[in-house]
């Protein structure tokens, strides 16, 4: 070897790092950043920075996390005519995750223990109202509009009005995201104001308060995984007004363990 060679061997070895050091993340977590597990996948921001740890940008579906677009998109209507809904397992021919139904919920108790009929009752009555306010074929495009960053080419064609199924709240392939992606429809400016309707209905599910005294909100959601009974990846995200996260697990532990994580990976003490 001489010594330009030499020389080129050790600018492209400096420059590597250098690289990789460019891509790290800033975020003000830890100077590490948070250590994930096989599998896992991390999108942390703040207000001026996001970073991505692990499995963060590969997409998965988005089963639960779907509630939020929900509450995002109808959350006050629903709230000032205060929608309840009683959940007995089944609405013509349609399933609830829990099969012997949830009772009676209202948003808060729905969006907490994760109702998906109250959810596709309720979606199909905004849809509805859409339909009377604007016009025949505007639900459709408001439907379109709300789940955009979800629905990639997944649209279901047509024009006349949609029959929402349980694909419209979470269930099954049609709409989905990765870490990455749910980050930045939460921090999107035109969710301002998401983060105080996610606190009053979610708050409880975190339950906890930081170190700082600063209250989160929690959205849990699981996925079933193909071929494989009674397993499923899970889904946390979650915010406390200045930092937002959203995991995504491999195989979901339960909702408490599920929390548990995310609030190690995010450094939230009780
Ligand atoms: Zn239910």
């Amino acid at each position: 070897m001489n010594l330009k060679q030499g020389l080129l061997i050790l600018v492209v070895g400096c420059l590597v790092p250098a690289a990789v050091m460019a891509q790290a993340p800033s975020t003000a977590q830890t100077a590490k950043g948070p250590v994930l597990l096989p599998g896992e996948g991390l999108a942390v921001g703040m207000k001026d920075s996001q970073a991505f740890y692990g499995v963060a940008e590969q997409e998965f579906p988005m089963g639960a996390l779907a509630e939020l677009v929900w509450l995002r998109t109808e959350g006050e209507e629903w709230a000032v005519r205060d929608l309840r809904y009683k959940c007995t397992g089944e609405l013509a021919g349609a399933f609830c995750g829990k099969r012997d139904g949830h009772g009676k919920v209202d948003i808060a108790k729905a969006m907490q223990s994760g109702c998906d009929l109250a959810f596709l009752a309720w979606s199909r009555w905004s849809m509805q109202r859409w339909e009377q306010e604007s016009g025949e074929g505007s639900a459709r495009v408001r439907l379109e509009e709300a789940f955009r960053p979800f629905l990639g080419r997944r649209m279901p064609s047509g024009d006349g009005p949609l029959a929402l199924d349980l694909q419209w709240v979470g269930t099954g392939q049609l709409l989905r995201t990765s870490p990455k992606a749910m980050l930045q429809w939460l921090m999107d400016p035109l969710n301002e104001g998401f983060n105080e309707q996610a606190m009053r209905f979610l708050r409880p599910v975190g339950g906890l308060f930081s170190k700082q005294g600063v209250d989160w909100w929690m959205k849990t959601g699981t996925v079933p995984t193909p071929n494989e009974p009674g397993a499923a990846s899970a889904w946390v995200a979650g915010s406390d007004g200045f930092r937002y996260a959203v995991l995504h697990l491999p195989k979901s532990h339960g909702q408490a363990e599920d929390l548990a994580r995310f609030k190690a990976l995010m450094e939230i003490k009780k």
